[in-house]
This record gives C-alpha cells, structure tokens and sequence, in this order.
C-alpha cells in the first residue's frame, strides 16, 4: 500500500474521511494559515485506510465481531468486551509496509528539526462517514514526549486501541453506529516545549452564553492535558474581538488567576508525562501577559474567518522560545448549536398550602427541597438543585445562589442589592418573607412562585406548573429607549440577546464589593491600615501589583468592560460608587476610613464624597478606571452617571474633581448624567440640566425621600409606592422640566422592572427612556409599544 502517511502541509479540511476532523484541521490549518501568523507544530497523519490494513491484516475485524457481538447478545460486560477488543489491538503485528513509513516519516522530522529522536505528540483523529468529528471530541487518546521509534509505535497501536474505549462503544452504540465503519487516523506532531511553559484552550465564543463577540482563553502552566480533561482550574481571560484590530487597545475584558494546583511535565524512566504540583508562586502569577493574550485572541479570530464559525482551539507556549502555537481546532459545537434564547414565562397549575409570601424576584417557578444555611461558609453543607433558605444574603452567597434552584430568605426589600444580584443571574428568589428560616425545615419539599406578580409564595410540596417560552423574535419596536440595569459583569453576557438600547445603569458597587473586596483608601493609604487580618487578606488579593491601586483600577476597568462589551456601540451608563458609610466600612481595611454613622442613606454618600478630602484619593481611582475603560481597551461607549448629587454646587465641584482626574466633559466624546433621586434634583431641574448630558431618575430613593418611607424597610413596605401621586407628581415634572431645558432623561430606579404597566405613565409623561432588569425587559417592552400606540391614536 502506497501513501498511508501525509504530511500536514499536504492536507485540506476535507481530507477528513482520509484522516478524521482533527489531522484534516490540523493540516488546513499548516498550508493556508502559516502566511496569517498561525503557528502549528508540523507533523504527519496516517491515512484511514493505514488503519484498516492494519486491522485487516491481522484479521482483527471477525475477532472484534465477535467481541461485539456478544457484548450485544449481553454475554459479556461493556468492560469486558472493551479490555478484550484494545488487548487485542495491542498486541497486534504492524504490517511491515506500515511500520517502515512511519517509521521514515519520523525520520525525515527529526532530519527537518535537526534533532535526533525528537519528542513528538500523537493524537487520535477519528474518521467515519456522516458523523460530524466533534461528537468524538475528547473520546479517544492523546500521548505526549514520545521519543523514538519504539516509543512512537507503542502509542500509535495505543491510539488504534482507544477506539474500543468504554465510552467510544457506548457512543457508538448510543448513535446505532456501525464499529466496523469508523476507522482512525493517527496525528504525530513535533512537541512544543509546553512542560517548561503553558497550554490551554480557547473559544472563539463566550462558552456560557454563545456570545459572539469574544475570544475566552483558559490556561495553566505545563503541558495541556490538564486543561482539556479539567483536572485543573485555568486562568481564564476574555477579549473583545472587535477592537483587535485597532493596534492601540488592549481590550480584555476578563482576567482571572485559576488555582492551577498541578502541572503536567515530560517524565523519565519508562513514563512519558506525569503531574506535579505548582509552586506558590507559579499558582499566584497569571500563565499569560496581556500581549499573549492578545495575540492568541487576534489568532483565534484569525482561525474563525477562516473556518466561517465559532472554533474550539487548544494551544501552547513554547517554555524555551516563547513561541505560541495553535496544537488543535475544531468547531464548536455546544453554543453554536443552540437556539437563540427565547423568554420564558410559568404559570401554575396545583398547588399546595401556601406557607410564606414574600417579594418575588424574576417571574420562574422552582421546586425542590430545602437547604437551610446560616453563612456562606457552609457551603459544602449544600446540596446542588436544593432550594437555599437563610436570613438573608449578600455577595458571599453568589457561589452558593448559582448552585441553587430557588432563594427564600428572612430579610431584605426588593431594591436590596441581593434581590437585584438575583434577577440578574436569573434566580427565583424571595425575599422579605420575615420568618422562613423558622417556618421551613431542611428537605422539605417546596414550590417557589415568582409567576404571581409583585408577590412570591412558597407553597407545601412540588406542584405542577407550565413554562411558555416567548419568542425573542416578537419583541415589539419601541421609540422609548429601554435599557438594562446590571450589576453583576459575570451575567451580562447572558441577556446580549436582548435588543436592548444599551445600559441604563451599572452600578459599580457590585464590582468593588464582589471582586475587588477592598476599600479605595485601604489601597491608596495602605501603609496606615491598622486592621492585621485585612493588611494579610489585601497583600494577598494585590498580588502581582507594584502598586495596590492599580489592582482597584484594573480589576473595576476589567469588570466593567464586560457590560460594555455586551452593549458596545450602544450607550453603557456606568454609575459611580454609591455604597453607604457602612457599606464602605464593610470592605477590607475600611472600618478606619469611614464615619459612624446614624442614617447612612441619607449621609456621606454620592457626589458629597467625591470632592471630599476624606474620599477623593478613591474617587481617583474609579476616574482611573473608568479612562482606562475608554481609552485603553476602547470603550467610548461608557457614560459616566454621579449618584445622589444634593446641589448645583455639588455638580460643579464633583465636575471640576472629575475634570483634574482625566475626565473632562465633552472631551473626546465623554457625557456625563446625574441621577434625579432627590427632590433637590427635581425643584432645580434647570440648574442640573445646564451642568450635565442627562437626568436618570432613580424612583428607589426618589420615593423614599418624597414619602419619607425608608426603602429596605419591610414593616413599610406597603407604603412604598413609586405609584403614589406625590411621586408621580416628581416624576412628570423632573421630565417634562428636562425636556424643555434640552436635556436627556430616563428612569433606572426598580419600579418599572417590578410593575411593567408603570412604565405607561412613564411614556405618557414624555420619557426618553426606561432602565430596567432584564427579566422584565420584554414585558416593559410590550407595554411601552402599547402606550406608544395609543398616544399616536390620540
Ligand atoms: C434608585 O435610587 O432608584 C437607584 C436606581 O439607585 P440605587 O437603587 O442603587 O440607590
Ligand atoms: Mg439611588
């Protein structure tokens, strides 16, 4: 037999009934992507037809029948059957004809490499008619720094035998799959030096969500395997396709350092790789510098046009040149298959006894069993799919609420930001049902209804319940603008579907507290924190940083620029910090740096601090953060908001600090809003209008400082109308007021998420646009259309 070896130069992406998906990909990628800077490690595949020569001649095929059959005919065990089939394999003869050409192809690499006995990797490609590669991705074996002739020839029989795994025969079994029709193809790549360096994978498409716009890159130090089987966890890092093309940015959009415990490195004595464990500092040290990253993102964008979809990439650093490489593409397959989301909406149909009401938060329905926690702590206390009880939450119990089917807690009002973090990461929730921590009990069986409007109930027992999904499709126009509010960076890529009009409020808060975790002046004035456990925890968290502010201002950039990127060119309105004194003290080291305060909601908060000596070293750091959101990794589509802004005067000062920070307004396009939340806003309407690009009403602390009713309070719950005439009355004129002064206004506070036919009123006054949850998006959206509507017929 002739040409049962090709080089990968030689070979196309529709050579894959000759060498399997992964070899022809591998070849597609060497002979036409070279020239556009895609690095593969060279290399030759046996042919399809090399297999069944080998089977053939060893007349394989009538025993492996047999084997098969009787596992069909339940004689034998699926192990056994296996065992059996792969032994056979094993120790089967090469056909000599085979033997000496991959033998000489091995010989004419190390004469190209100028090595002898180079170090190769040998990889399965599975090759069968009418079965796309990718539902073989991962099922058959790969052997890394196989040296010499002996060597290579064991791991290539040991890849023929991995297509009788366990797992490859129920698959096939599972398709109604003929064994005798698949064949493999076996790739032998020259090694790039990964041990001494890093490997991982990387998508051309955000994983979780099917975001498009993405490059998501995982890795660890040494050799890939790691990765690829997920023995260990990654770093993970994120960039904007978009803006790759523009020299000058650098848009990464996500950076986070993966525990990377162990390593995969060569072995000796008789064992080719084995895994040891990191040092402390390889662990705390990112795998890759921002100019990898970019580069291999550029790459992956480079493969993807190439292919014409979304691609599944594994590559590696070369720990003696340097050098990255492309080792692997393929299409992905989960995201790029899936439908585009639709809406879903519940209605129940059986219920049994209710046994608490609350706040609902989204509008699902979930059952399952109770799991009471008193701390984020517990968590390994806590079952998967069970439905988390406990007195309230905050940020330390995201890790636990996404493991959650349902949240019921004691405490908290609706405009709480644990209700807002919720919604966000699409949980049903309720809060604020005062005792279910005493009138629940651990396994407990519930039903959790966020489907009945305002109110959430849980009811005794699983009850039965419908799901209507709403096409994404009918979600009417609107000339009213309705945005998103977001919080939480991590679930903005789950809504981009929506044909939302960008984002009408980022609360910042969310990122200090829940990545960042330090106060600003704990960073800036480090040297005086007192407290021992928060300087241990911030030396910890700041590591890698020459200086600790820079990790405030990296890591608020980066958090933010997720949401920018889901919306980009769309306008993002980014709010500066608006934490009270005792939400700020809560942050490491920042006891020291705030006042005592009687009635934070109404103290040292927003725009007061902005300008003060006791705060403006933080307030730098947010400016900071936010030019390196628009200037450095190309977010211009980034507005800045001020929160509780009390007096013109206040405007002007908080402007002119934001002006020495870099951030001027109107230079280089940069609008700037101020939040309409309290009635001193509304009655100098004008006087704001002349300072600012826009007024977002916040109808959350508008209506408590209008009907002094204190917004987290239960007790006044039924109090707290954003309905109420007096708030209306605010509300109309704050727009109409706007509008003659030429000025821009939305509202961002939560009642319309909440009450979408609120969003009528808003309409009839005149609104320019409406912010709300994502959750609620469509249903605003319906009733705005409508609103719209009848205004024209009027
Ligand atoms: C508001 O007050 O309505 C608002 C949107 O801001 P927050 O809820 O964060 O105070
Ligand atoms: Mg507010």
């Amino acid at each position: 037999m002739n040409n049962q070896i090709i080089w990968f130069e030689n070979l196309k992406r529709n050579d894959i009934a000759k060498v399997g998906g992964k070899n022809a990909s591998l070849g597609e990628m060497v002979s036409t992507l070279g020239p556009k800077g895609i690095r593969v490690p060279a290399g030759f595949a046996t042919t399809a037809d090399a297999f069944r020569h080998f089977i053939e001649s060893n007349t394989l095929f009538d025993h492996i029948g047999t084997e098969l059959d009787a596992l069909g005919a339940g004689r034998i065990t699926l192990q056994e059957a296996g065992r059996r089939i792969r032994e056979m394999i094993v120790a089967a003869d090469w056909p000599e004809d085979l033997r000496s050409e991959i033998c000489a192809a091995y010989q004419e690499m190390a004469d190209r490499i100028g090595a002898k006995n180079p170090a190769v990797a040998v990889r399965s490609s599975a090759t069968a008619e009418d079965l796309p590669d990718a539902s073989f991705a991962g099922q058959q074996e790969t052997f890394l720094n196989v040296r010499g002739e002996a060597e290579l020839l064991a791991a290539c029989k040991r890849c023929y035998a991995s297509l009788f795994t366990d797992r490859a025969i129920t698959y096939r079994q599972l398709q109604g799959f003929d064994h005798q029709q698949v064949a493999l193809s076996i790739g032998v790549q020259q090694m790039v030096r990964s041990d001494l360096g890093g490997s991982g994978v990387m998508f051309s498409i955000d994983t979780e969500s099917g975001f498009d716009k993405v490059v998501l890159i995982n890795a660890a130090w040494g050799l890939g395997e790691n990765v690829v089987q997920g023995a260990v966890s990654p770093d993970e890092y994120m960039v904007y396709k978009p803006f790759l093309e523009d020299a000058a940015l650098a848009p990464i959009i996500e950076r986070s350092c993966g525990a990377k415990k162990i390593k995969m490195v060569y072995a000796t004595g008789g064992q080719q790789t084995k895994n040891v464990p990191t040092s402390r500092a390889e662990r705390a040290t990112f795998v890759l510098s921002e100019a990898e990253i970019l580069s291999l993102a550029r790459q992956a964008v480079t493969i993807e046009q190439h292919y014409g979809q979304p691609m599944d990439m594994e590559w590696a650093r070369d720990g003696e040149t340097g050098d990255l490489f492309i080792v692997q593409a393929r299409p992905e397959t989960v995201q790029s298959r899936a439908e585009a989301s639709a809406m879903k909406s519940y209605t129940l149909k059986s219920v049994g006894p209710r046994l608490l009401t609350g706040l609902s938060v989204g509008n699902a329905v979930a059952t399952g069993q109770v799991c009471m926690l008193e701390s984020p702590r517990d968590i390994d206390r806590f079952v998967d799919g069970s439905v988390l009880v406990t007195s309230t939450t905050d940020p330390d119990w995201v890790p636990i609420m996404k493991r959650a089917s349902a949240i019921i807690t004691d405490h908290g009002g609706r405009t709480s930001h644990a209700a807002i973090v919720s919604r966000e990461l699409g949980l049903t929730a309720i809060v604020g049902t005062g005792d279910a921590t005493h009138v629940l009990h651990d396994e407990q069986e519930v039903t959790v209804s966020c489907a009945e409007g305002e109110e959430g109930f849980v009811y005794a027992g699983i009850a039965e319940f419908e799901v209507n999904e709403i096409d994404l499709g009918e979600v009417p126009e609107t000339r009213t603008k309705i945005m998103l509010n977001m919080a939480n960076p991590a679930a903005a890529a789950r809504w981009w579907r929506l044909p939302a009009d960008g984002v009408g409020l980022a609360r910042m808060e969310f990122v200090i507290s829940n990545t960042i975790k330090v106060h600003p002046l704990a960073l800036t004035r480090f040297d005086e924190v007192k407290d021992v456990d928060a300087r241990a925890e911030i030396d910890k968290l700041t590591q890698g940083y020459e200086r600790k502010s820079d990790y405030f201002v990296d890591t608020l950039a980066m958090g933010l620029s997720r949401i920018a990127a889901v919306h980009y060119p769309r306008p993002v309105i980014v709010r500066m910090s608006d934490f009270k004194t005792n939400e700020y003290a809560d942050l490491l080291g920042g006891r020291q740096f705030e006042p005592p305060e009687e009635n934070p909601m109404i103290g040292f908060r927003g725009a007061s601090r902005y300008y003060s000596e006791n705060y403006k070293d933080g307030f730098a750091l947010e400016c900071q953060a936010i030019r390196n959101l628009r200037e450095v990794k190309g977010f211009t589509n980034v507005v800045v908001m001020i929160p509780f802004c009390r007096s013109p005067d206040e405007a002007d000062k908080v402007l002119s600090v934001m002006a020495e920070n870099g951030l001027k307004r109107g230079e280089n396009g940069l609008e700037v809003y101020v939040m309409c939340e309290i009635p001193s806003n509304v009655i100098l309407a004008e006087e704001f209008a002349k300072r600012f690009d826009g007024f977002s009403i916040g109808s959350n602390d508008l209506t408590q400082l209008t009907l002094g009713v204190d917004r987290d309070s239960e007790k006044l719950a039924h109090l707290f109308r954003e309905r109420d005439s007096a708030v209306q009355w605010m509300i109309s004129e704050v727009i109409a007021r706007a509008r003659k002064a030429g000025s821009k206004v939305g509202l961002c506070g939560q009642a319309p998420s909440n009450d979408p036919e609120f969003a009528r009123l808003l309409v009839d006054a005149g609104i320019d646009s409406i912010s709300v949850t994502p959750d609620a998006f469509q249903a605003v959206k319906t009733h705005v259309a409508n609103a719209e509507a009848r205004a024209v017929q009027k």
